[in-house]
C-alpha cells in the first residue's frame, strides 16, 4: 500500500447555527492554505445529508452552490490535499456514507499509520472499500461495531486507530469529532455569537466567521454536540494515554501566522524561532530578507535580534498556489518561479541574509537564491527557522519521500553549495524546542525526534510508502 492516501487537510464544521451551510463555507475558504486540490460541503437539512464537492480552490469547487448555502442546520465543510497524484473528485471529502446510524457524512485530516492493516482486517471480514481514504475505515469499523447509539460506536472504534487525525463526522443527531491520542493534527472548539458550536483544523477559521475560540480539542478526546448539549468523552483511558506530540511543523510552516496552537500565535512563536536562530547562528549583513509570507515572521525575529534591518527582498505573486503544496516537482520548480520575483533596489550590492521557516526538498531555496544574486545580491546566507528536515511525515503532510529530502540526503556543505548560498545554517533542535515551548509536548519526528507513534512499515524494514 505504498501508494495509499496521504494528505494535509483542512476541516471546519458547525451545528445548531441559522446559516450552518454559509458558515462553513467561510470557515473552509479561510483554510483554503491547507489544500488546494479540491473541496466539498456536507449540508444537513430538514433531516438529510448531501454532499456537494469538486476539483480545485473552494470558490471554483462550489461555486454553483449558491443554493446550498442557503439551507442547513448543520454543515461540515473540507479542504484536500493529495500527494498520490490522484486528482479525481472521487477522492475528495467529505464521505458520505449510508449506515445503520443513518447518513454519515465523514472528513478527515491526517493519516492513519496502521491503514494497510485495518483495511485488510476489515476486508477479510467483508468489507467492500469504495476508495482508499481513512475515512472510510472509519465508516467501517462503525459499521461493523456491536453498539447501538454512534456515540458509543465512536468510542469503541477509535482506539483502533494509530497515526494523526482529526475526523468530524455529521449525522442528523449530532455533530462528532475526534483528535488521535498524541493531539498530533489539529482541532479547535469554538461557538458563534448566533448560536452554534463549531469545529476548525485552525483558529483562524474560527475568526473568519466572528466565532469564539473556546480551546483545542484534547488528544483522545471525542466532542458530541447535538441540540440538547455537548459531551466530552476520551477514547483513551487518561492512565493510558501517550505524551502529547502537536505537530511543530504546522506552528513552523503550515498553519496560518494569524492562528493560534493551544493559545499561542503562530506569528510570534515563527518570531521567536527567528530570534532564536540569530543567537545560533549570527552572520555579518545589510539586510534580513524572510521568503514570503510564511517566513516573515522568523526574518523579522532574525533582525530584531541581530540588529541588522528588515526589508521586503522578495515578492510574491498572490494569485499562484503555495509551492510545497504543489503536487508534482515539476509544479514546484516552475511555480517558485511564477510565484516569486527580487526587489532589485533592496538586495543589489547587498550582503543579504536569506531567512526561511524550513528546506524540505531544496527546490525553492535554490531558486531564490539565483533571483537574489540575478538583482545584484554581493552575498546570500541562508539561515533556516527549523532544524534539518531529515525524516519523512507519516502522520499526514506531504514531506515524505525519504530521497526527497535534502538534509537527509546531502550533508550541509554539499547541501550550502547546490542552494548556491554562501553560508547555510539551521535552527538546533534544542532551540526549536525552546521557542515552542517544549513542556507542551511536540511531535518533532521530522527533525529526527524520534516518532511518538511507532510506524509499521519501518518496523518491518518496509520502504516507506509515503
Ligand atoms: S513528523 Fe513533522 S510534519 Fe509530521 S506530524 Fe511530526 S512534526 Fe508534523
Amino acid at each position: 500500500m505504498w501508494g495509499e492516501l496521504h494528505e494535509e487537510c483542512g476541516i471546519f464544521a458547525v451545528w445548531g447555527h441559522p446559516k450552518a451551510a454559509l458558515q462553513a463555507y467561510w470557515g473552509t475558504f479561510s483554510l483554503q492554505h491547507r489544500g488546494q486540490e479540491s473541496a466539498g460541503i456536507a449540508v444537513l437539512s430538514r433531516g438529510d445529508i448531501s454532499v456537494h464537492k469538486g476539483m480545485g480552490l473552494v470558490t471554483e469547487a462550489l461555486r454553483t452552490e449558491e443554493e446550498i448555502l442557503r439551507e442547513g442546520e448543520a454543515a461540515l465543510g473540507h479542504v484536500r490535499y493529495s500527494t498520490t497524484g490522484e486528482s479525481s473528485l472521487v477522492n475528495a471529502q467529505p464521505l458520505l456514507m449510508r449506515t445503520r446510524f443513518g447518513p454519515l457524512a465523514l472528513a478527515h485530516n491526517g493519516n492513519l499509520v496502521n491503514a494497510t492493516e485495518l483495511r485488510e482486517k476489515l476486508a477479510d471480514e467483508g468489507s467492500i472499500f469504495q476508495g482508499t481514504s481513512d475515512s472510510e475505515i472509519l465508516a467501517h469499523l462503525l459499521a461493523k461495531s456491536s453498539q447501538s447509539r454512534l456515540e458509543e460506536a465512536l468510542l469503541e472504534s477509535l482506539p483502533k486507530l494509530q497515526g494523526g487525525f482529526a475526523f468530524t463526522i455529521l449525522s442528523r443527531e449530532g455533530l462528532y469529532a475526534a483528535r488521535d491520542a498524541h493531539g498530533i493534527r489539529p482541532l479547535v472548539l469554538g461557538r458563534s455569537p448566533d448560536g452554534g458550536t463549531m469545529l476548525a483544523s485552525e483558529t483562524c477559521a474560527l475568526d473568519t466567521v466572528q466565532a469564539e475560540w473556546l480551546r483545542d480539542v484534547e488528544p483522545a478526546e471525542l466532542i458530541c454536540i447535538r441540540d440538547q448539549g455537548v459531551n466530552f468523552r476520551p477514547f483513551v483511558a487518561a492512565d493510558q494515554r501517550p505524551k502529547r506530540a502537536v505537530c511543530a511543523f504546522e506552528a513552523v510552516y503550515f498553519a496560518r501566522p494569524d492562528s493560534q496552537l493551544d493559545g499561542q500565535s503562530a506569528h510570534l512563536i515563527r518570531r521567536q524561532l527567528g530570534r532564536r536562530l540569530a543567537q545560533e547562528s549570527p552572520v555579518a549583513a545589510d539586510v534580513v530578507v524572510g521568503v514570503p509570507d510564511s517566513s516573515l515572521p522568523a526574518a523579522m525575529g532574525y533582525a530584531q535580534a541581530s540588529d541588522i534591518p528588515f526589508d521586503f527582498g522578495l515578492v510574491k505573486n498572490r494569485y499562484i498556489a503555495r509551492t510545497f503544496i504543489s503536487p508534482t516537482q515539476t509544479g514546484r520548480e516552475s511555480s517558485v518561479q511564477l510565484k516569486l520575483s527580487a526587489v532589485r533596489e533592496v538586495v543589489a550590492g547587498k550582503r543579504v541574509i536569506l531567512v526561511d521557516d524550513s528546506l524540505v526538498r531544496g527546490t525553492t531555496s535554490r531558486r531564490l537564491i539565483s533571483l537574489l544574486r540575478k538583482a545584484g545580491a554581493k552575498e546570500v546566507h541562508m539561515r533556516i527557522a527549523s532544524p534539518p528536515y531529515t525524516d519523512p511525515c507519516h502522520y499526514g503532510i506531504d514531506t515524505s519521500r525519504a530521497g526527497e529530502l535534502a538534509a537527509r540526503t546531502m550533508s550541509l556543505a554539499a547541501l550550502r553549495e547546490s542552494v548556491g548560498a554562501d553560508t547555510l545554517a539551521y535552527l538546533t533542535i534544542e532551540g526549536l524546542a525552546e521557542g515552542l515551548g517544549a513542556e507542551k509536548g511536540w511531535c518533532m519526528a521530522c527533525f529526527g525526534a524520534g516518532y511518538p507513534v511507532a510506524v509499521p512499515s519501518l518496523e518491518k524494514g518496509m520502504p516507506s510508502h509515503v
